[in-house]
């Protein structure tokens, strides 16, 4: 079965290449971002401690979105890989996932690793700050959050190359093109 996560600072495009890749792979397409969203906007438990981590662009905390995550795969069906879009973002995550993905009977087949430079990602955010009205898509909060993802979320790739899962990718240019290289990725993977 395949299992992909897809990973990169924001604004480096995971959305947008995740939904391509659960469409084109049939993958079920699990966004922790869109999950915490959707728990604040419903006033969950969990929203709420999410929410006042969300706006100061921090990462809400491992036991939370574990739990989050948790009960969304519960309802998943057992048979369809899935795209981790924004998960894991710590080391501790990627531990998790780990056990996660064996109380599935499956494991991680690649981590793909959408490379922008931060100039780019600046311009990106920003540019979606307009059209988006997402409560983190402010100048400080972007900034925060791609200080949080140098300090706690780039470890990750490092224990993902250990374990010769890490594939990156050049993550500039044409959305399609992009999408061409994953898919050769995939291609050989499925
Ligand atoms: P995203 O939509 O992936 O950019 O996520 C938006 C925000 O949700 C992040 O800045 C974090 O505050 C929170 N979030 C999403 N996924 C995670 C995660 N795996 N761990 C911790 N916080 C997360």
């Amino acid at each position: 079965m395949l299992n992909v996560v897809i990973f990169g600072a924001p604004g480096s495009g995971k959305g947008t290449q995740s939904k391509k890749i659960s469409e084109k792979f049939n993958l079920a397409h699990v966004s922790t971002g869109e999950l915490c969203r959707r728990a604040i906007h419903n006033n969950t438990a969990e929203g709420v401690i999410a929410k006042s981590y969300i706006d100061k662009g921090e990462l809400v905390p491992d036991d939370t979105i574990i739990d989050i995550l948790d009960s969304f795969l519960e309802k998943l069906p057992v048979d369809k890989g899935i795209i981790f879009d924004g998960f894991p973002r710590t080391v501790a995550q990627a531990e998790a996932l780990i056990q996660i993905m064996k109380e599935h009977d499956t494991k991680v087949s690649v981590l793909l690793n959408l490379e922008v430079e931060r100039e780019e990602l600046l311009n990106r955010l920003l540019k979606r700050a307009e059209t988006e009205n997402r409560s983190d898509d402010n100048m400080e909060t972007i900034n925060k959050r791609l200080e949080v993802y140098e300090k706690q979320t780039l470890p990750v790739i490092e224990f993902y190359r250990k374990k010769r899962l890490y594939k990156p990718i050049k993550g500039i240019g044409d959305v399609n093109d992009i999408f061409d290289r994953i898919s050769d990725i995939l291609d050989e993977l499925k």
